[in-house]
């Protein structure tokens, strides 16, 4: 990230917790008060695991995955699978990355060919649609 910033910026790792935009300043967690001409807030969208029940439990254990929260467990779970039904889902909410859920999912399959587990496995793209994408666009092209 370093390498990114460009050099007359000043990278202050600190969590911004509230704005005064009638003082033009944000107030950090450490309690730093720090004043702006002007301000771009870019915060991203926030994961939140515990929004529902029993998920972060689930993603402790070595059949439950996320690429947005850990691809490196994503990985390992891949590894371990040793056939029955690969389950992807893609909620309905804002996410990260819109094409993520689809991407592992091809990754996926690809590996299960490798890992010699393909004829076991069945793999589902679950969705709150009744269409995925990928049937969509190819249907306008
Ligand atoms: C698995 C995955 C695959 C993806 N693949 C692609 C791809 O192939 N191509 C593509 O274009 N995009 C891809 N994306 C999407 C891309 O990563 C995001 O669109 C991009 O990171 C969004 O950038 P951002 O700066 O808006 O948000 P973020 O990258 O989320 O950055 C926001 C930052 O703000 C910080 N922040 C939040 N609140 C505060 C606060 N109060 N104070 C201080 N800091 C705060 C957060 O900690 C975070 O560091 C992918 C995303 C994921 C998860």
């Amino acid at each position: 990230m370093k390498d990114l910033i460009p050099r007359r910026a000043k990278w202050i790792k600190d969590y911004v917790e509230t704005v005064d935009p009638d003082n033009n300043k944000v107030i950090t967690r450490d309690g730093s008060e720090i004043t702006y001409d002007y301000l771009v807030a870019c915060p991203g969208v926030q994961m939140d695991i515990d929004a529902l029940s029993g998920l972060r439990e689930a993603l402790e254990t070595d059949s439950v995955c996320s690429n947005y929260t850990d691809p490196k467990h994503t990985w390992k779970v891949l590894q371990n699978f040793k056939g029955g039904n690969a389950i992807f889902t893609q909620p309905a909410t804002a996410i990260k990355c819109g094409g993520a859920p689809q991407k592992i999912m091809y990754l996926a399959e690809e590996y299960f060919h490798k890992s010699g587990v393909s004829d076991k496995t069945k793999v589902a793209f679950v969705t709150l649609g009744s269409v995925i994408l990928v049937g969509t666009l190819s249907n306008k092209l």
